[in-house]
């Protein structure tokens, strides 16, 4: 490949990849461009053409939580370049280890092209409903944080967490649903390792679709029993369909593949490890945030300062060390893109 093919073929990848960025605001453009970077990567580990990248490439990179050793210091300006390169390969975002292929992986404009046609009549719904199937433990409606200086319920704690992670989009809750006197006629069984009662996760999907309002832009029902997606699968956490706008998701306790009674108690309390549990797939690359942003319309900055507004909620009332990684790598999302800002040319 030629050095002229080479750098056209390569914008027609980073276009592929995560769309047009050119009428991006610069702080946009500095954050969606950190992708390129792993395009270069690949390109030069597989030396192929174009058409490699439509199969195995799309989610490209993962937050790098832990401050790698030869980490420039982004906090300070000291060492800060504001270079693509720089920020990428040393900070904010690795790529992924694995040597599979990914399932159901899309760039962004595989994936904008199917949501478009999917949501033309959605885009303007801007509000996510949720909706607590049959009875949670006590401990959980017992259970408070502070949060801004108030004391706010588990349900608002993900309320606001939701409202930071699909910042531009409203949280609410509907009145809360149990199944028998709902007549909604979910298969269910009990696993033959765990013994624990189950539902069958596609099953709700038509009730929830009938259940949300006509300005709701999706519906998402919250249990505390366990789920499994068909009968030779153990179980699952959760499962949406796009069709009917609708999912499901469980606290999914039980893990039968290593599943005994005695190394699995009962949960009767919500601590740092159980809300690190269901908050901890929080940051997205590059490439998922451009998706995420295509369908809420946030500003990136206002996005991770609401995320560690929250964080920083549960680090104050429940000390860890997990927090503090994802405060600390949060912030330094924030100072990569505030000095972005900075260094905007000024209009005079
Ligand atoms: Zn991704």
């Amino acid at each position: 490949m030629g050095i002229s093919n080479s750098t056209s073929s390569q914008r027609k990848m980073s276009d592929f990849l995560i769309g047009n960025i050119k009428k991006k605001s610069d702080v946009e453009k500095k954050f969606f461009s950190l992708s390129y970077k792993f395009l270069d990567k690949r390109l030069a580990i597989s030396n192929k053409e174009t058409v490699s990248l439509q199969n195995e490439f799309s989610c490209c990179a993962e937050p790098n939580p832990a401050q790698q050793k030869n980490e420039l210091d982004l906090t300070t300006n000291q060492n800060f370049v504001l270079n693509d390169s720089t920020a990428n390969e040393n900070g904010l975002f690795i790529p992924l280890k694995s040597t599979k292929k990914l399932y159901g992986t899309q760039t962004y404009i595989q994936w904008k092209a199917s949501f478009d046609v999917e949501s033309c009549f959605l885009k303007k719904n801007k509000t996510i409903y949720l909706v607590s199937i049959n009875e949670y433990p006590s401990f959980i409606d017992d259970f408070t944080i502070s949060f801004k200086s108030k004391n706010i319920s588990f349900k608002e704690l993900l309320t606001v967490f939701l409202e930071a992670f699909f910042c531009g989009k409203n949280v609410q809750w509907l009145p809360a649903v149990n199944i028998l006197e709902s007549k909604w006629n979910i298969t269910s069984r009990y696993h033959k390792t765990t013994n624990k009662f189950q539902y069958l996760v596609t099953d709700f999907f038509v009730p929830l679709k009938k259940m949300k309002p006509k300005n709701g832009y999706c519906i998402m029902g919250m249990s505390w029993s366990d789920l499994y997606p068909c009968e030779d699968l153990n179980f699952v956490l959760g499962e949406a369909s796009n069709r009917h706008k609708s999912g499901v998701f469980s606290f999914g306790r039980y893990e039968p593949k290593s599943f005994s009674e005695s190394n699995h108690p009962e949960v009767t309390d919500i601590d740092t490890h159980v809300l690190w549990k269901l908050f901890k797939p929080l940051f997205l690359c590059p490439v998922c945030v451009r998706k995420l942003q295509h369908v809420c319309k946030f500003d990136i900055i206002q996005r991770y300062e609401r995320l560690q507004t929250v964080i920083d909620s549960i680090q104050k009332a429940m000390p860890s060390q997990k927090w503090k990684e994802s405060s600390d790598w949060l912030q330094r999302c924030l100072n990569f893109l505030v000095e972005c800002k900075k260094s905007l040319p000024r209009i005079t």
